[in-house]
């Protein structure tokens, strides 16, 4: 049976691993894509696999559009086309405005939006000649309400938020609908980095009082990139707890 593709980027931890299982389950051929973490990616194909799905493992350096261009035709040439890209890829780098380094805040835009551009650059082509695809781009809260501290992470997230509506009216003669996720506090190693004073801080703004799963996320994700989804486009869906209400 030829299946359609799913790339995720960074879906070798995290939300985006959440996110591959979930596509993979859904009966997607699954292009996980790492950066550094080829253990994980490795054994994330294994367990993809042992279930009866398809994976391929792909390094790239989703911030070098050369690297992402590589790991486009990489998916196409195993599984013959793309048919979901998922921008997840991101990283922090935090600090004040005053202090923040001009490297600090290049490499949080390099990785989360030039990444998600480059991505989507590259795969779009695909995508509007097969006349069909679904582009997903996982922001976060922080790009919706911004965060002290984050000012290069909600520049990044803000800009991603932009970067899925204007695609979207592109793309949208064709078919290809493109979404952000904006998530909010979710346990993953990223939040793990927080002090448990920045948590407490965070938790107090979420009305449902605790933190969101990558699974909860994954099932968003699921959601937006089916059928069910097709007459959805160009929005940004918060997944917070509450946290931001429009
Ligand atoms: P995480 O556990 O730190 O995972 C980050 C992922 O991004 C890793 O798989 C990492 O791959 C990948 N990555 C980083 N730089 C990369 C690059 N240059 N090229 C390719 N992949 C790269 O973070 P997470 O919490 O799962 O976050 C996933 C996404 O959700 C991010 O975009 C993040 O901003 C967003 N988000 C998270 C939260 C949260 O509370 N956790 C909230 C809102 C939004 P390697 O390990 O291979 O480098």
């Amino acid at each position: 049976m030829e299946r359609d593709c799913a790339i995720v980027t960074g879906g070798a931890r995290g939300i985006g691993r959440e996110i591959a299982l979930a596509l993979a389950e859904a009966g997607y051929a699954i292009v996980v894509n790492y950066a550094k973490s080829a253990e994980d990616a490795q054994r994330l194909v294994r367990d993809i696999e042992s279930k009866g799905g398809q994976a391929l493992a792909v390094q790239a350096d989703v911030s070098d559009f050369t690297q992402a261009a590589s790991l486009i035709d990489q998916a196409i040439k195993a599984f013959g086309g793309i048919y979901i890209l998922v921008n997840n890829a991101g990283i922090t780098r935090d600090g004040l405005i005053m202090r923040m380094s001009e490297a600090d805040y290049s490499a949080v835009i390099a990785t989360n939006l030039n990444g998600a551009f480059n991505c989507t650059r590259h795969a779009s082509a695909h995508m509007v000649r097969a006349h069909r695809g679904r582009i997903l781009n996982i922001a976060s809260v922080a790009g919706v309400m911004g965060n002290a501290g984050q000012s290069n992470y909600a520049a990044s997230k803000g800009g991603m938020i932009g970067l899925t509506k204007a695609v979207a009216r592109e793309l949208a003669p064709r078919s290809i609908t493109v979404n952000a996720i904006a998530p909010g506090l979710v346990e993953t190693e990223m939040t793990q980095q927080l002090s448990d004073a920045a948590r407490e801080k965070l938790l107090a703004q979420v009305p449902l009082k605790r933190m969101g799963s990558s699974k909860e996320i994954a099932q968003l994700a699921l959601f937006l990139c089916s059928d069910a989804a097709a007459y959805i486009t160009g929005q940004t869906i918060c997944i917070d707890g509450g946290m931001t209400m429009h």
